[in-house]
Parts: structure tokens; sequence; C-alpha cells
């Protein structure tokens, strides 16, 4: 069968390849999933580049956001039959460590992922093992939602997680910095949380274009237009409620603090380049009693509750799917999505 296999953290663009590799055999406990849809994510930019390693595997398929049709259930696995449409929601805490135990299963300090421990999803068939079924991974979809937004319920459950971190809720007002993919999924995420208003920061035109018709309230022109005078203007002068870094560019850690109200809540969402320092000035912090949060991954009932908002239609994924590309044209589309011109890049077998 065909897959993407990632050599390893070098080279990039040399480091990995199209290749046919031996189709993995469904063992009893285990199900055989066929890819319908894998996105990309920002997550694999740095992968491919490698400026993320931990649990990459050299000679290994990469890939998290996945959704497909049942090919094969082994024997000793009870409730999924051949035919049927999952997601798979592909991080598997380990249920007894100390985070886990205290309620950040989403920061398990042993958790297993399909796409990085296990192959993931750029290849045509992928073995789901036992641990990610019997730890209610494997959620069934109606007919009625694409492959594609099946996909993206992974992300999707990233920013519930997100947005429980940074604690947005009726009256807020939210600044999103960044519209890409995570940015506007914060963005629809806000409005349906109550949000009064939602503003968007973003140098693309089309991606603030989009921001307008997923329900920003205002898109800011960040290459062009003063920011700090736009939000001080339309909170008058006291910042907003809340601020979710979409965007991991530590040069906009110190500036981004200053725009958030006293007592006001910052998330650092994106993923920022480990090792890397940003300078900012913590008098901010102290004086204004700034929450300052991060967010990793996410907790089952994030990804189940990203499926009923997906299965209900209450939010929109398909808007946000920019392109679709064959596995056998994957370099053309992590070109695409590399350049960052693209919202999501789809991967069909
Ligand atoms: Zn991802
Ligand atoms: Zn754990």
């Amino acid at each position: 069968m065909k897959a993407v296999v990632l050599h390893g953290p070098e080279n990039y663009p040399n480091n990995y390849e199209v290749m046919e590799i031996e189709k993995p055999v469904c063992g009893e406990d285990d199900i055989l999933l066929e890819m319908k849809a894998a996105a990309l994510c920002g997550t694999d930019k740095r992968i491919f580049t490698g400026g993320k390693t931990k649990g990459v595997r050299p000679d290994s398929v990469v890939g998290h956001e996945i959704c497909g049709l049942i090919a094969e259930v082994g024997a000793n696995v009870k409730g999924y039959s051949v035919g049927e449409k999952v997601a798979i929601a592909n991080v598997i805490p380990c249920g007894h460590c100390s985070a886990c135990l205290s309620g950040r299963e989403n920061a398990c300090l042993n958790r297993k992922a399909i796409g990085y421990e296990f192959n993931g999803g750029f290849e045509e068939y992928i073995l789901i093992p036992k641990i990610c079924i019997e730890s209610g991974n494997v959620v069934k979809l109606p007919e009625s939602v694409s492959f594609a937004a099946g996909a993206l319920i992974e992300p999707l459950a990233c920013c519930i997680r997100g947005l429980r971190n940074t604690g947005t809720g009726f009256n807020d007002t939210v600044l999103i910095i960044g519209a890409g993919p995570i940015g506007l999924m914060h963005l629809e995420l806000s409005k349906i949380a109550g949000a009064r208003k939602v503003f968007v920061s973003e140098l693309d035109p089309e991606k603030r274009e989009i921001a307008l018709k997923l329900g920003a309230d205002r898109v800011i022109d960040s290459g062009k237009e003063d920011i700090a005078a736009i939000i001080a203007e339309e909170t008058n002068g006291e910042g907003v409620d809340r601020i979710v870094m979409a965007i991991g560019i530590n040069a906009l850690v110190d500036s981004t603090f200053k725009l958030a109200k006293k007592g006001g809540t910052v998330c650092l969402f994106a993923g920022f380049p480990k090792g890397k320092m940003s300078e900012f000035d913590p008098s901010v912090i102290h004086y204004n009693e700034l929450n300052i949060t991060g967010s990793t991954a996410y907790k089952r009932i994030d990804y189940l509750q990203a499926a009923d908002m997906v299965k209900s239609g209450l939010i929109d994924l398909d808007a946000i799917v920019s392109a679709k590309f064959k596995l056998d044209d994957f370099r053309e589309a992590l070109d695409l999505h590399m350049s960052g011109k693209a919202l999501k890049v789809v991967i069909e077998p």
C-alpha cells in the first residue's frame, strides 16, 4: 500500500517520500481503518522540518487528524463493524500518571498517540490498536459528516481545550491573533460560547475575509493597522477579557500581554518552538493580574464534544478546508501547507 514515510527529522525536504510499504495486519484486538481523509496540521510543519521530534520515530508514518472507513475488525473487538465511518481521537492517555489522576489526561506523562508512537494518517490503511479502541478513541460518524470534517474534529477538540483554558464565556471580549485554521476555529467557538465581541488580527487579506464570514466582529490588518490603538478604542481603553495566540511567534508575546484587560487571560495556544526565548515585561502581568496559560492536545471529552458539534452542524469545518490532494501528490500538499497561504490541506487516499 501507499504511505508517506518520514525517514527522520533532518534534511527537509528530502527526509520523506511517498512509497510502497506493507499493509498492516489487523490483529484480533485491532481495527484496520481505510484512510479517507487526513489533514495536515501546524504540528506537521514542525515535525517535517525537525522542530518537533517527541514521539516521532524514524521511518514512520505521521498524520494525526484522521477519518476513514472501517476495513477490518479483529475477532475480539466488540461494537464496531466493517464499513462504518469513524474519526480517530489520536491521543491515548495512560489513565494512571499524576497528570491523568489530577484531571489533565491531555498532558498525560505516558501518553501514546496515533501519528507518533503508532503509524498515522498519511497512508492508505491505518492500524488502530487495542489500547486506542479500549480507551474510546474510535468515534462513529453519520453519513452527513464529510470525511474532511471528520478529520478536523481533532484540531477542533484541541481548540475546545484551549477555549476552556482561556475561560471564554458570556459577554467576553476576545482577541484572536492569527486567522489560520486554528484561529478560525477559536473564533467560531468563542462566538458559540457567548463572546460579545471577537477581534481577529491577521496579515493575509483572504484569511481576514473568511474570519468576517465566520462571525468576527472586527478584523485587524496586523501589517498596516495599529492593533493596540484599535483594541483601546474598542474597549474604552481597558483591553480585552481573553486573548488566544493562534500563531507561535515569540516576538509577539510582549505586545500581546499588553492588550489584555486587568484580570484578563492570555492563552499561548499555538505551538512555540522549544528553547526559543521571548522577552516580555513581567510588570504587565503583575499589575494587571493577568492569567497566562497554555493548552496542549485535548481530553477525550473535548473530542466527543467536538464530534457532537460537527454532527449537529453547530460548527462549519468544511469552510476552512482550502485544498485536497491525493497521497501521491503529498509533496505538493506539504509545499502548499508550508507556504502558509492555505487554510486546511487535506490528504485523500
Ligand atoms: Zn493537529
Ligand atoms: Zn497519564
